[in-house]
């Protein structure tokens, strides 16, 4: 880190932009956070700009990543094709595709591929979805076998065109996996099933071990980024999925970050996640999957997230996983729950 220290109310490393408004939320000393030269003092919080014509900025070095050198991509490549399964590791064009798929892991994305949301951020396809395919929770199960998982992912598609919300897809699926996987750690990253809390109870019926659904951004930003979603509708699943849930259920959520957020407003969002007993925090860089996706607005660096670990551990997470390339499932093994929280 180069060195000074960053006044609480400033946009993360957007040149030319300074201070936040007068509704931004004054931090104690302890919450300042050090930031390298990169870092601006700006004038106003941002939002991400929605125009088509922006152009996408070079990526700094933290975050070009190696392409892989075994045989095992392939491997899980054609495992997937076989199974005829979805990952969200490729509809949503994670960084970490080749890192991940080089060491036999996966995130698999059920209910289809076409997602009934269109989120800013995400480059999973929007369009009518199709019928749920009955058969798909076997194959994810056949699919953990194979590949030796003793920890698996499970996300779906948004389906708000469905009753339940895909709820009841995600329970055939964790029963499905947990039959074939005696002993595996199930972790689901579900929608906001429009907060329903007979979707909610579906899906904690079949007893994952961790339950996450993502808060991705701000208060401020999150009309701008998730159009259908509110931040406070987030906050309600984690908390009502904890309060079902009981202390054996682990709860997870993350934020994008470098849309032009503060670091008091990610703050107030770390804070708001642990009013709702959130266990687990995953924060990672946005990236913008195509020119008609929101634009990035500022490239955190890995010294910002490193600081903004320790501020999120203060508050009491668990865990966190924090850096440039974290995604909701990154690494998601490294966390193993150990009993009541
Ligand atoms: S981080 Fe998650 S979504 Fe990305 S490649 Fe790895 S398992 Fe897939």
């Amino acid at each position: 880190m180069r060195g000074m220290m960053l006044p609480v109310n400033c946009v993360i490393s957007r040149p030319g932009i300074a201070k936040p408004s007068a509704t931004s939320h004054p931090r104690p000393a302890r919450m300042q956070i050090a930031a390298d030269t990169s870092l601006s003092s700006s004038q106003q919080p941002s939002t991400p700009a929605t125009t088509t014509l922006s152009v996408r900025r070079r990526l700094p070095e933290w975050l070009k990543v190696k392409l892989p050198t075994s045989s095992a991509f392939t491997r899980t490549r054609l495992l997937l094709s076989d199974l005829k399964l979805h990952t969200v590791c490729e509809s949503a064009q994670c960084p970490n595709h080749w890192e991940c798929w080089s060491k036999g892991t996966a995130t698999f994305m059920i209910a289809g591929d076409r997602c009934t949301r269109a989120c800013g951020f995400c480059a999973v396809s929007t369009a009518k979805p199709l019928a749920l395919d009955a058969d798909e929770p076997e194959r994810v199960a056949e699919a953990t076998r194979r590949m030796g998982l003793r920890h698996v992912v499970i996300t779906a598609v948004a389906r708000d065109d469905l009753p339940d919300g895909g709820a009841a897809h995600f329970q055939e699926t964790i029963s499905s996996v947990r039959e074939r996987n005696p002993g595996i750690i199930i972790e689901v990253l579900t929608p906001d099933f429009l907060d329903r809390e007979s979707s909610l109870d579906l899906v904690l019926d079949a007893r994952p071990e961790i339950f996450n659904h993502n808060l991705e951004t701000v208060r401020r930003l999150t009309p701008s980024v998730r159009h259908r979603a509110t931040y406070d509708r987030s906050l309600s699943v984690l908390a009502r999925a904890k309060a079902r849930g009981g202390p054996d259920l682990v709860t997870k959520s993350g934020l994008m970050l470098g849309l032009g957020e503060t670091i008091p407003e990610v703050i107030e969002a770390m804070e708001d996640l642990r009013a709702s007993r959130v266990d687990i925090l995953t924060l990672g860089q946005y990236l913008q999957p195509t020119l008609k996706h929101l634009p990035v607005v500022d490239f955190i660096s890995p010294q910002v997230f490193a600081q903004l670990k320790k501020e999120a551990e203060a508050l009491g997470f668990v865990h966190v996983a924090s850096g440039p390339l974290v995604r909701s499932s990154y690494h998601a093994d490294e966390f193993t729950p150990s009993g009541p929280t």
